[in-house]
């Protein structure tokens, strides 16, 4: 009740205000607040992928502008040394709009990424977006095989299945490379899964039969009992360090960020970052409103 209040609340308040929610979780607005957080996580041994804030656009101007944006971008990251990747919603180049120019777009920016050696991410928005992103991506990684993956998401029903029907973009040489998370959006039960052990349940099952098939997996959780769910499974199959990493948010849970690398794992970092801070921040918070907890506790934390 209090989370959804305080969820619904902050849209009203002074950008200020709300800054010092999003303070924690964003690296700033500018690419030179995200090359320096960047630079700090590299500093302690952590990758980066570099997200700029931006979604459901209402026009395709406004898409050229953050294809504009994403190609300055890599130019910049590369130049800095940073080592970093790009993750990508495509709602920010116009999906729900004209399909075949988001492809166009996020085609330009996986181009350039893919001239420096680098690699690019699709971020998996909700259920309207799921099959024209699995789409898009199966088009970009018959053209850029080593330089794009997707993000999956444990919670929706039909996830188990969309990891076998794209098993036939996987070869050993080239293997798939997919993030793993729980998902974000407020979805129907119809669809997903609901109850914290049925997400948690599904989510091992997903990265199970990714380390049985030999696909790289970007096991993307803050959750312990998750972590420790991942590492019994790579244990039990054997999987070299460099064939999975480990994947947080910026800002959260650095003791359990800290405790993987320790022990030797590739952990990399979402770093978001860019003007559009505040819609990003006061939306997920309205989707979610779970997250007010999380940010408070670690608002008290960093204290
Ligand atoms: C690298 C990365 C990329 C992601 N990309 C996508 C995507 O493309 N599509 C999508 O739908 N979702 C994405 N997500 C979000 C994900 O789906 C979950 O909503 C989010 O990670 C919370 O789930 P959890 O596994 O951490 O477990 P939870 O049970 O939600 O959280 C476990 C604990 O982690 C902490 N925590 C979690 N989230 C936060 C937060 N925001 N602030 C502070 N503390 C927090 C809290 O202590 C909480 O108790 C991504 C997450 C990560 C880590």
């Amino acid at each position: 009740m209090i989370n959804r209040l305080i969820a619904s609340t902050l849209p009203l308040l002074p950008k200020r205000f709300v800054w010092l929610f999003s303070r924690s979780y964003i690296a700033g607005e500018t690419v030179e607040d995200a090359m320096n957080a960047c630079q700090a996580l590299n500093e302690d041994g952590i990758k980066t992928t570099i997200d700029i804030l931006g979604e459901f656009i209402q026009n395709l101007d406004e898409a050229e502008k953050n294809r504009d944006e994403y190609l300055a971008l890599i130019d910049i990251t590369q130049s800095t040394g940073i080592d970093g990747n790009y993750s990508v919603k495509p709602t920010m180049f116009g999906l729900l709009i004209d399909a075949e120019a988001c492809y166009n777009h996020i085609r330009e920016i996986v181009a350039k990424a893919r001239n420096y050696g680098n690699f690019v991410r699709i971020d998996m928005e909700d259920s309207a977006c799921v099959d024209l992103e699995m789409d898009l991506f199966r088009r970009l990684k018959a053209e850029f095989p080593e330089s794009v993956g997707l993000v999956v998401q444990a919670y929706l029903r039909r996830t188990l299945d969309d990891l076998k029907d794209l098993m036939d973009l996987h070869t050993p040489a080239v293997p798939l490379n997919f993030r793993l998370c729980k998902g974000i959006y407020a979805e129907h039960a119809r669809i997903a899964f609901q109850r914290h052990d049925e997400i948690n349940a599904h989510f091992l099952e997903d990265l199970e039969f990714m380390f049985r098939n030999g696909v790289y997996p970007g096991i993307a959780t803050h959750d312990k009992a998750l972590v420790d769910g991942a590492l019994a499974l790579i244990d039990r199959y054997g999987i070299p360090r460099e064939r999975y990493e480990f994947q947080m948010l910026y800002g959260v849970t650095p003791e359990l960020r800290r405790s993987l690398i320790e022990a030797g794992h590739t952990l990399r970092v979402y770093v978001p970052y860019g003007r559009h801070w505040f819609g990003y921040s006061t939306r997920r918070l309205k989707e979610n409103p779970k997250i007010v907890n999380s940010i408070v506790k670690s608002l008290l934390l960093s204290r």
